[in-house]
């Protein structure tokens, strides 16, 4: 029974609280949609961005006739400690919709007001950081990662005020609100807070719902069905965080308040992709002990997924070292499993490290360069990552390595590898200093490189001309080497 009751306090012996957006008391300009999202998931006409009762739906000014918005109860481990209820601080769950595929999405506000549980926050949510969600969680779906999507950002001249870096430098900002969609927004903290509180009835409750509605496997009065929800959110998990590593994403706040029960990447706030390869490379300025690195990501997995157990109970079986391999393996283009494949690949991964090769730029090249390019160790001047990695002085020994076993690709010619490898290794992923130059002209109302990115990011394996000129396949810019990115958002 819902009771409307929006000041921020503790609550118990719930899950969501009802609770109603805050509209901007500004002007909203529409920035961006997405028109995939909006025809394909929402079912409506591209033509629906031009009306006021659109804007007013993905600001937050109007609710859908018969919509109760709702803010959801959750709780985490932060940084590895238990930090109590977090919940949707400033998001609204706004509805449900179930298009004419007969999927189900939720759809969700981010940066729309106050909730009970907005503890210190102001409820809002800048551009930048919404610029980026949006950005990235688009590009996440077209590199075939599991993820929300995103199908509106919206920007108003409400003043948001932000400390950045957390150095006592407060900024005035603009508020911008996303539309965001997912199966479901429930995450391990979801499960976690009623555990904490003792509240198991409702516990028990809540996950019969999650397997009922997103987990069609599992018979629900299978009594073992905790069991099996639980290995089966341990190896989509390990899935998702390998391959979060085969496109270089580092998320950031790998809090299990950030963890999907649907292990899709949600709460995009100072991720990265990695530019040079760096296995202790932290996207989150925030992050002083680097507890989120991106070569630790699996640990961290391990560590949510250990709390969701101690949530739960039962047997822990990731699969996720030959996932891993696998991925790799593609990336490389390799057919087939032979022993010395992991040493092959860590082989490079060292040589990456040591030349702080660029991660994407490095397979993306081994994908366009011939074997016999690779042979002469001739490598065509535009290459230029692996002009890098070409200076390391083993670099001549993984090539004979690579190309040693390619000769047993059962059935493969080199046009076949390069398809096969250009398929699976991007040209272009959101760059920091890409996101950055787009939030730069944004600021001034200039919204043509948000609008560019989402049109590259769409085709992230194919070559383009538009993406090309943009410097987007290039060596970042010097700028971009000390761009810092916080949890400040
Ligand atoms: P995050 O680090 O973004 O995952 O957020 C952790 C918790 O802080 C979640 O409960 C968020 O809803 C909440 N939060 C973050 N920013 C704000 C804000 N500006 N206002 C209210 N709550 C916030
Ligand atoms: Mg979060
Ligand atoms: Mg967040």
């Amino acid at each position: 029974d819902p009771i409307q009751e929006n000041y921020v306090r503790n609550v118990r012996n719930c899950i969501f609280s009802v609770v109603y957006p805050t509209p901007f008391k500004s002007k909203v300009l529409l920035v961006a949609v997405s028109e995939d999202v909006i025809e394909n998931t929402l079912d409506l006409h591209i033509s629906v961005q031009g009306t006021s009762d659109f804007l007013q739906f993905v600001s937050g000014g109007k609710v859908i006739l018969g919509s109760v918005p709702l803010a959801h109860r959750y709780g985490g481990h932060q940084f590895g400690s238990w930090a109590g209820q977090l919940g949707d601080g400033r998001a609204h769950l706004i509805g449900v919709y179930t298009n004419r595929h007969g999927e189900r999405w939720e759809l969700q506000l981010k940066g729309s007001g106050k909730t009970p549980y907005s503890r210190n926050g102001d409820g809002r949510a800048v551009l930048r950081s919404s610029v980026r969600e949006f950005l990235c969680s688009e590009a996440m779906h077209y590199l075939g990662i599991p993820t929300s999507r995103a199908a509106s950002l919206v920007v108003s001249d409400d003043e948001v005020w932000r400390d950045q870096f957390y150095n006592g430098n407060i900024k005035k900002e603009r508020g911008a609100i996303v539309l965001r969609l997912a199966k479901s927004w429930f995450r391990i903290g979801s499960l976690e807070i009623l555990a904490h509180s003792g509240e198991l009835d409702l516990q028990r409750r809540l996950l019969d719902f999650i397997i009922q509605e997103h987990f069609p496997l599992i018979a629900v009065n299978d009594s073992d069905r905790y069991l099996e929800f639980f290995s089966t959110v341990v190896s989509e998990t390990a899935n998702l965080i390998a391959l979060w590593m085969s496109v270089g994403f580092a998320h950031g706040v790998c809090n299990t308040d950030n963890f999907s029960l649907l292990s899709i990447t949600i709460d995009y706030g100072p991720f990265g992709f990695m530019d040079s390869y760096d296995p202790n490379f932290v996207p989150n300025t925030s992050d002083d002990e680097g507890r989120y690195k991106i070569g630790n990501q699996a640990n961290v997995g391990l560590f949510n997924l250990n709390k969701l157990l101690q949530a739960l109970k039962p047997l822990l079986d990731p699969r996720q070292k030959q996932l891993f391999t696998e991925l790799f393996r593609a990336k490389l283009g390799l057919l087939g499993d032979d022993e010395d494949d992991n040493y092959l690949i860590a082989f490079l991964l060292k040589l990456m490290e040591d030349r702080r090769a660029d991660f994407t730029m490095t397979f993306r090249e081994l994908s366009e360069i011939t074997e016999d390019q690779l042979k002469e160790l001739h490598i065509p001047e535009e290459f230029w990552a692996l002009q890098d990695l070409g200076k390391h002085k083993l670099f001549s020994e993984w090539v004979s390595m690579y190309l040693l076993r390619l000769e047993h690709n059962k059935g493969d010619t080199d046009i076949k590898r390069r398809k096969r490898m250009t398929a699976v290794n991007p040209r272009y992923v959101l760059r920091n200093w890409m996101a950055e130059s787009a939030v730069q002209k944004a600021n001034l109302n200039d919204f043509s490189e948000v609008h560019l990115l989402q049109q590259i990011l769409q085709h992230p394996f194919r070559r383009q001309e538009a993406a090309e000129k943009a410097g987007y396949s290039l060596r970042p810019p010097a700028w971009a080497k000390d761009l810092k990115v916080s949890c400040s958002s």
